[in-house]
């Protein structure tokens, strides 16, 4: 078998109209986001006044990263020191971390074999542990049935902000994922749907929280240079009451992103065409599960798990390191040790431990791969091949 010589990391550059935009925005040496002449919109502000239209929302603060945004939207909710938050027991270290930032305490809900959040387990853990909130994470782009989700935190009364640092312009039911609860919170960041470097957005609808937000991520009193805030009236107490914990983005940033936007759907169709291809390989295969999509969901492919729940960790191992040596990078959230990014929420040693056996056990038979649309339908092709004989051969020699 030829060995698979793309990178795994390796993005598209940034097009020229966006490099055009940038060197206008250095040239003009104003940076910061409120460094505006006259009533014209800086480029920050028209980024989210862009963003909030693409996602359907009434109000988008533009700011320093994902991360920022989910902790800034847990502040803007009231969530603070010693208060309970929900949140996924698989997903990104960043996720746990906001929580950590408000001085919150991560309660962990155990996952499905579809990688989605288990409604039984969140609503045990609703009951047991009267949370303030829940930080749902569309880990890997995979959403849980909303509208049952939407149901039992309704019925419970727990308000709802979404990591949507993977489904970024997906949907559920025609409805854009991040317009469920209070907030979305999205990523800029090189390995997300749009690149800036970094770079966070925090949609809502609703004008105090938005408020709040705002004045949180370090608007001074310039809050009426915003592309999609609310009306100044709202910020009457707010812009006294709340502290500047600055995390601005900046007008380079945004001008990269502006004109991204604009290509964001058909990149989406050609993420999904690659994810699509690998998908259909292996979920063709014996002792190979590959995630449900339900019929509701609109998913964004930039990258595709498949679960192998019968293997053992030696098998798991087996294919890890034989798909590398072929040229192909899978992660496995079952290693004893984090690798790259940390996903496993025994090394969130900050988290008190908790016991999600169901988890654990999904996650033991869990590989993970990125599909950046440098790679060609061809070399999504040649990955498949790799995976399918590698996986096969590992299953043959377990089973021996
Ligand atoms: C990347 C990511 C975030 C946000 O990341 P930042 O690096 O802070 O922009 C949030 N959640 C998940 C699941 C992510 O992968």
């Amino acid at each position: 078998m030829q060995p698979f010589t793309g990178s795994f990391t390796q993005q598209e550059p940034i097009a020229d109209d966006a490099i055009a935009a940038a060197v206008e925005v250095l040239r003009s040496g104003r940076l910061h986001r409120y460094n505006t002449v006259g009533d014209e919109l800086g480029p920050v502000a028209e980024l989210e006044k862009a963003y909030a239209a693409y996602q359907g929302s009434t109000y988008c603060l533009a700011c320093t990263s994902g991360g920022y945004a989910m902790a800034t939207a847990l502040r803007a909710l009231g969530v603070g020191a010693g208060d309970r938050v929900l949140t996924n027991g698989f997903t990104l270290a960043p996720v746990p971390g906001s929580i950590a930032a408000v001085g919150a305490e991560a309660v962990l809900v155990e996952i499905t074999s579809d990688l989605v959040i288990d409604l039984e387990d969140l609503e045990a853990k609703i009951v047991a542990s009267e949370p303030k909130a829940m930080l749902l994470s569309n880990m890997r782009g995979h959403l849980c049935d909303m509208d049952a989700l939407m149901a039992v935190l309704d019925s419970h009364g727990v308000p709802l902000i979404e990591d949507c640092a993977h489904t970024m312009g997906a949907s559920w039911n025609g409805r854009k994922s991040g317009s469920f609860g209070i907030a979305g919170c999205f990523s800029t960041q090189t390995y997300k749907h749009m690149n800036s470097g970094e770079g966070g957005l925090l949609t809502s609808d609703d004008p105090e929280f938005m408020a709040r937000a705002i004045m949180l991520s370090g608007s001074y009193m310039l809050y009426e240079r915003h592309g999609a805030g609310p009306a100044p009236e709202v910020f009457k107490d707010i812009r006294l009451d709340t502290p500047n914990m600055s995390g601005r983005m900046d007008n380079l940033r945004a001008s990269i992103l502006l004109t991204q936007l604009g290509g964001l759907e058909t990149n989406i169709d050609r993420w999904n065409a690659r994810h699509d291809l690998v998908a259909d390989r292996l979920r063709a295969m014996p002792d190979v599960y590959v995630p449900h999509r339900p019929k509701e969901e609109r998913y964004v492919g930039s990258s595709f798990q498949f679960l192998m729940p019968t293997a053992s960790t030696e098998t798991m191992k087996q294919v890890v390191t034989g798909a590398k040596a072929l040229g192909v990078e899978l992660k496995w959230f079952g290693a004893d040790s984090p690798v790259g990014f940390t996903s496993n929420h025994q090394s969130w040693r900050y988290v008190t431990p908790q016991n999600l056996p169901k988890t654990d056990a999904i996650l033991a038979g869990l590989l993970d791969m990125r599909i950046p649309l440098t790679f060609s339908l061809e070399d999504c092709a040649h990955v498949a091949d790799i995976i399918a004989h590698v996986v096969g051969h590992a299953l043959q020699k377990g089973a021996a």
